[in-house]
């Protein structure tokens, strides 16, 4: 039997026994909020929970949902060198066969640029079979050559593209000071319009023949591989497809966060800051999270707290994505996660899609900035919500998306 136990006011610990009194975790007052550390943890690794998650499922188990239903040796990996745990084998997985079951004829280029912004890969992906819920129809993807790290943009046509492109081009420069030097992409219509402005910034444009898209390899790989994470993510929590962005969104969050073999054993996100991702914050895509709220309470005789849909990681907040039932999109810090469950179909069982009004980022508290992988066109630029009338299934979403896939 578990006891909680207050031994100050700001200190409580959960103990397995009252005989034996084994502390499986201790917690400090922080902001509201009892946030556990592992006394078996490591402490350097920074291998802490943010605030207390229980589930029923092995560790294993529940990191392989956390990092998006990585490969084994990437899963056995992080498991060994960032948080200290032993991994015992993982069974088959029905789900991945939905999302990752089919694969697209490239032929693998290893070379590979020795710095930071040198060769900047990009496509475009859409447009999606569904507008997403906050009203997106193609996403854009920048990789870097050097550190394969990916920043993932949404957009709501292809004339966006360029746009997009110069506040990324602003952003990276500014932020790891250097300069774009080459820019590879298809020649496509979208990315013609990018030639004068490359021209007049000195970067040099390569791009694929017509009609010869597989000369983009790299850029289709990584389409690949965010599509088939995104698809396995919907499908493990049940989502249907109007939640395709925030999929893809948190899929590039993970990829960027997995060991690469190409970087010999390191993720993108430690090649290019240079110190190890923190794996702590990582929870599973679509399962129900219960933000603190009270700050936005008008009295204090209100509920601190209600279940919702837990969409990713915030771009611009490092918080969590929190969606309520009235469509309602929170980002907050202070959040707890029932990690066992997916809310989607009892959350939202008596919404009528077409009934949700706009998403409004709301930023609850914001921490530490640091590097996101997926970043949001400003606030302004999000347009109002665009549903179909009928929704699909997940089921025949997955089935779109992945002929979607297979045409790009
Ligand atoms: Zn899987």
């Amino acid at each position: 039997m578990l006891h909680l136990t207050q031994t100050r006011l700001s200190t409580v610990l959960l103990t397995q026994d009252i005989n034996t009194k084994r502390v499986l975790l201790q917690g400090n007052l922080k902001d509201g909020l009892y946030q556990f550390f592992d006394p078996s943890a490591d402490c350097s690794n920074k291998a802490t929970v943010q605030a207390f998650v229980t589930s029923r499922r092995p560790p294993n188990h529940i990191w392989y949902l956390r990092l998006g239903h990585p490969s084994i040796s990437a899963l056995q990996q992080i498991m060994k060198n960032h948080l200290k745990m032993s991994s015992t084998p993982v069974q088959f997985c029905s789900i991945c066969p939905l999302g990752k079951h089919h694969a697209l004829p490239f032929n693998i280029s290893q070379s590979s640029s020795s710095h930071v912004l040198e060769l900047i890969h990009t496509d475009v992906w859409g447009p999606a079979q569904v507008t997403s819920h906050d009203g997106f129809n193609y996403y854009i993807h920048f990789l870097d050559d050097c550190t394969r790290f990916t920043w993932l943009f949404p957009l709501k046509n292809k004339l966006d593209a360029l746009p997009t492109f110069i506040t990324f081009k602003n952003m990276v420069e500014n932020q790891f000071s250097t300069k774009i030097k080459h820019i590879q992409s298809d020649w496509v219509g979208e990315f013609r319009s990018f030639k004068p402005f490359l021209d007049a910034h000195g970067i040099f444009f390569q791009h694929s023949c017509p009609h010869t898209h597989e000369q983009n390899g790299r850029a289709e790989r990584k389409h690949k591989h965010i599509i088939e994470t995104s698809l396995t993510l919907l499908a493990e929590a049940n989502l249907p497809y109007k939640f395709w962005y925030d999929a893809c969104a948190t899929s590039v969050f993970l990829i960027n966060r997995l060991p690469s073999r190409i970087l010999s054993d390191i993720s993108p996100y430690q090649k290019l800051f240079q110190q190890p991702p923190d794996y702590s914050i990582l929870k599973v895509f679509g399962c129900a999270c219960y933000p603190y709220k009270r700050p936005y309470n008008a009295h204090k005789y209100q509920f601190r707290s209600e279940k919702r849909l837990f969409l990713g990681y915030s771009s611009i907040h490092k918080g969590y994505k929190c969606l309520s039932k009235t469509g309602r999109m929170f980002i907050s810090r202070h959040v707890l996660f029932d990690e066992d469950e997916f809310p989607y179909s009892t959350l939202f069982q008596n919404t009528s899609v077409s009934s949700f009004p706009p998403v409004v980022p709301h930023s609850i508290i914001t921490i530490n900035s640091g590097d996101q992988g997926s970043a949001p066109l400003p606030m302004s630029s999000v347009p109002s919500a665009s549903f179909p009338t009928s929704e699909p299934s997940s089921l025949s979403l997955l089935t779109i998306l992945l002929l979607t896939a297979a045409t790009y």
